[in-house]
């Protein structure tokens, strides 16, 4: 514990969020001793725990076991060709597995000793928050972690349309689902629903899927999702959405003229925008930016000194372990003697749940050539074993990219069975600096999907 306690205050931090950011600079912060008041009028765990992450990988899971159970009858175990699912006790099993979480929260949050208000909180002023229920609290510091919304396009009939929270509300899978987007959401979406009986169709506005990732992998990514019964229409421009004559589908037109079918869902999954409005930001102060995020610097400071964002609402890399890290940083800096502390935004690992899942580490070729001209990608596109013993048309790509003269990998990039496990400790590798070389030296582990990364030639 660093900082003396300052009697003028209340709470040396108030909270506003209690997901993935608010838990973990709250939690960290009454680890340095300190008084922490956490607002949160909805259940603990925010986006992530209940209609993230946490949902979202069930269902992803699910959708797995679909896919083996395909491939096992090819195989030669006896399962039917198209076997029942009750969505219902998958979602009995989803909801179960996340009460358990908010539980150890709950748990948590008591041992540790920090105050919990279910109530949503304004700002009244850089040391004071207003509870909705009129109670004021002041504390030495303010962390905004009120994450971000889903949103929708300002198109006529926007209304129709469903968005990713009302995903996980669905008691079956819809028969015909167009999704609008070609980011994180749409294909993941996109996929776990085809995979678990919808006909899926993806309105991409653009010309590829996964604009942040390598463009290589996604397009071997749209060519699976299609292998695997996706229809995928790029240059999409949607122009409007409309009742169908029964009044319960959905018609989707586009600028180009209508879709030759109407939809019993359409999920809009084109961003998010951060919970910033309606917290009185601009009465203190704080500068907002054009994506409803907080403008925050390097130590996630705001204009204000003691107002401080984390996560989502900080609009900087929307992922869960960024919000967590980014927020222990900042509790460590202000709280726990280490004024250095601040979030590394390089070499963020991040993976995309579909089938077969696609991660990446660092740079992509591009960025790497911008920024160390001497750049050298190896790649590896291969049927895994499963696919082939199954006749299956499944394909992964590997790529690795290396820069300077010594070769150091700058990025690795996973499309294949397992990409999700494995890309975590070639993140450590990437992020100590490694060389080509090294990855070479590394004694194969065979027969595996892996291997193919130290393999490379
Ligand atoms: P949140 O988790 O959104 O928490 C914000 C909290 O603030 C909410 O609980 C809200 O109720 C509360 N709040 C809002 N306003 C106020 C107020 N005025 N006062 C008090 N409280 C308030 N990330 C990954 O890393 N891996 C994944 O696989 C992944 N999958 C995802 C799937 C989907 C469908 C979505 C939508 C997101 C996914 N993400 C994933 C992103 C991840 O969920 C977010 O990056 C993460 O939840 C951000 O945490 P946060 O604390 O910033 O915000
Ligand atoms: P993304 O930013 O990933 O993708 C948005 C997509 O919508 C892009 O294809 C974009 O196209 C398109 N788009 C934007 N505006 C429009 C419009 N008006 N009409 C049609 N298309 C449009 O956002 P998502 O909503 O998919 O996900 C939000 C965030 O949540 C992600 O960025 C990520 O941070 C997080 N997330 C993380 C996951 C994970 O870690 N596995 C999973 C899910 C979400 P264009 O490229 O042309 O702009």
């Amino acid at each position: 514990m660093t900082n003396t306690r300052d009697d003028r205050y209340d709470y040396d931090l108030i909270v506003l969020g209690g997901g993935s950011g608010g838990l973990a600079v709250a939690f960290r912060a009454a680890q340095h001793g300190k008084r922490v008041v956490m607002l949160e009028p909805d259940e603990l765990g925010g986006t992530c725990v209940n209609v993230g992450c946490v949902p979202k990988k069930a269902m992803w899971l699910a959708a797995d076991l679909a896919g083996r159970i395909g491939l096992a009858r090819a195989m030669g175990f006896d399962v039917p060709l198209r076997p029942s699912l009750s969505w219902k006790e998958l979602v009995v099993h989803r909801q179960g597995y996340i009460s358990n979480i908010h539980a150890s929260y709950r748990k948590r949050l008591d041992e540790s000793g920090v105050v919990r208000v279910p109530r949503r909180g304004r700002l009244v002023d850089a040391h004071t928050v207003e509870c909705s229920d009129g109670v004021r609290v002041s504390g030495a510091h303010v962390v905004l972690a009120t994450g971000a919304h889903p949103q929708r396009p300002d198109i006529p009939g926007a209304e129709l349309g469903l968005v990713s929270d009302d995903f996980f509300n669905l008691c079956h899978a819809p028969a015909e689902v167009a999704i609008v987007g070609g980011g994180y959401i749409a294909v993941e979406l996109g996929g776990l629903l085809q995979a678990l009986g919808s006909r899926v169709t993806l309105l991409v506005r653009g010309s590829r899927l996964l604009d942040r990732f390598d463009g290589e992998l996604a397009a071997q990514l749209a060519e699976n999702l299609v292998q695997q019964g996706v229809r995928i229409e790029f240059n999409y421009r949607l122009r409007e959405l409309q009742r169908d004559g029964d009044g319960k589908r959905v018609r989707v037109l586009g600028h180009d003229g209508p879709l030759d079918s109407v939809f019993d869902d359409v999920f809009f999954a084109i961003g998010r925008r951060g919970n910033s409005s309606d917290i009185g930001l601009e009465d203190v102060g704080v500068e907002v930016g054009d994506r409803g995020e907080v403008v925050v610097d390097a130590w996630q400071a705001t204009a204000v000194p003691s107002v401080h964002a984390v996560g989502d609402i900080a609009g900087k890399v929307g992922l869960t372990p960024v919000a967590i890290a980014a927020a222990r940083h900042l509790a460590d800096r202000l709280f726990g003697g280490k004024p250095d502390a601040k979030m590394d935004y390089d070499n963020v690992p991040s993976v995309v749940f579909t089938h077969p899942p696609l991660g990446q580490v660092g740079l992509g070729e591009d960025e790497a050539r911008e920024r160390y001209g001497d750049v050298r990608v190896y790649r590896s596109s291969f049927r895994p074993m499963l696919q082939a013993l199954a006749d299956g048309t499944q394909r992964s790509l590997f790529k690795l990219v290396c820069a300077g003269p010594e070769e150091r990998v700058v990025g690795v990039h996973l499309l294949g069975e397992a990409a999700d496990e494995i890309l975590q400790g070639f993140a450590v590798a990437v992020k100590m600096g490694a060389t080509k070389a090294q990855f070479d030296a590394t004694v194969a582990i065979h027969p595996t999907s892996s291997e193919e990364i130290v393999l490379m030639r």
